[in-house]
């Protein structure tokens, strides 16, 4: 018998109030039951992305997401400008490109955020308006960087260019306003901080993006939100929808509701300094500086001589700790711990305690007690 304690940045555990949602009986998707629960969830998710716009859901990984956020907006050989931080930022990037835009990145040192003064200059060399939207990542999951979402959307001016956010592993982890900070398209997803199964993806559109939605020349069917959003307003999908996780959904909105969104942040918040003070006191370093540390996963950099990948597989062996490790340039450098969605403070613990002894076990001097005791005093000062 073994529990399995799961930190990784998505798919996070999911609670059993929302594993009895997924395991509801189907219903007819064409029938007014459904017309309740897709009116439910719409509005549940629009207090989430805090916004009047539509939020459109398709059954898809966030990836679909993402994409649905490129075919129905961009043109072939218009141009966009992504602003990449990481590995889904050049994801976003590579679906542009592969979608006929022509795109210019604006790259940034992994591990660090992107500088907002940056953009701005970029954009007021446009001048012909030829950048037709900007792609941000709010929460890089690769790095464990946040951007700063309202700087970077304020130095587009009033240069007419879409914001396009890939909020994935942001949103529900940190703050996050659609409407006050002008954010044209949000993507999230199930597997993050909604703590949820992977399978979902949601889209909010503005006004502004819907105009151009409708002038934009690509081919879309699956990934058609001007569809999405008319069946909606029947009550319906374009498609049979992923029910199960449309009744999960339901539940997964009522926690959020019931803890209340703010102290879902602060969580998240306190948990991210447990991981940064456990990790540092055990003389670790992190990749990211304290004023971007996400609030959804932490990178830690493997010590000297040790491999990332080995840290991971005695966690995860002798401890039944699952960890992620490093994406990329970063594969076998870092391991990055998860702490999104349902997981609260001894989980922390438990993560940090399987650490130090997974790192003794590697030969990695370390004071066992030490990490967890740091990240117990984070606790200990948020109570009192
Ligand atoms: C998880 C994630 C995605 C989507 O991942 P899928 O595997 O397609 O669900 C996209 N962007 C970010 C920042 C993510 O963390």
């Amino acid at each position: 018998m073994k529990k399995q304690y799961l930190l990784l940045p998505g798919p996070t555990p999911v609670p059993s109030q929302v594993l009895r949602g997924l395991a509801k009986p189907m219903i007819n998707h064409r029938g007014p039951e459904f017309k309740k629960l897709l009116t439910e969830v719409s509005e549940g998710l629009k207090e989430v992305f805090s916004t009047e716009n539509d939020v459109l859901i398709f059954p898809s990984a966030g990836t679909g997401g993402m994409e649905a956020a490129v075919v129905n907006f961009i043109s072939p050989g218009e141009k966009v400008l992504v602003v990449s931080i990481g590995n889904f930022g050049d994801r976003f990037a590579e679906i542009c490109r592969r979608f006929g835009a022509i795109v210019e990145k604006l790259d940034f040192p992994w591990g660090t955020a992107a500088d907002p003064a940056v953009l701005e200059d970029r954009i007021k060399k446009d001048t012909d308006q030829e950048i037709k939207a900007v792609f941000v990542t709010h929460n890089e999951t690769s790095t464990g960087v946040t951007n700063d979402l309202p700087q970077l959307r304020a130095a587009l001016g009033d240069h007419p260019a879409l914001f396009i956010v890939d909020s994935v592993s942001g949103l529900g982890a940190m703050p996050l306003e659609t409407d006050a900070w002008k954010l044209d398209v949000v993507v999230a997803g199930s597997q993050k901080s909604f703590m949820l199964p992977p399978g979902l993806s949601f889209v909010s559109v503005s006004e502004r993006a819907w105009e151009r939605a409708e002038k934009c020349t690509n081919p879309r069917y699956y990934w058609d939100l001007r569809a999405a959003r008319e069946f909606a307003q029947k009550g319906q999908t374009p498609y049979t929808p992923a029910l199960p996780q449309l009744t999960g959904l339901v539940e997964s909105l009522k926690m959020i509701k019931e803890e209340g969104k703010e102290n879902v942040i602060a969580r998240h918040r306190m948990l991210r300094d447990m991981v940064r003070s456990g990790v540092r006191a055990l003389g670790l370093s992190l990749l990211a500086e304290d004023d971007v540390a996400s609030t959804a996963v932490t990178a830690v950099l493997a010590p000297e001589g040790i491999a990332a990948d080995t840290i991971r597989s005695t966690m995860r062996e002798k401890f039944n700790v699952v960890v992620a490790g490093g994406q990329s340039k970063l594969k076998n450098k870092i391991f990055r711990i998860g702490h999104l969605g349902y997981v609260q403070e001894l989980d922390i613990l438990a993560a940090l305690a399987a650490l130090e002894m997974s790192l003794a076990l590697c030969g990695y001097q370390v004071n066992i007690g030490q990490g967890v005791r740091a990240a117990q005093e984070v606790v200990m000062k948020e109570l009192a």
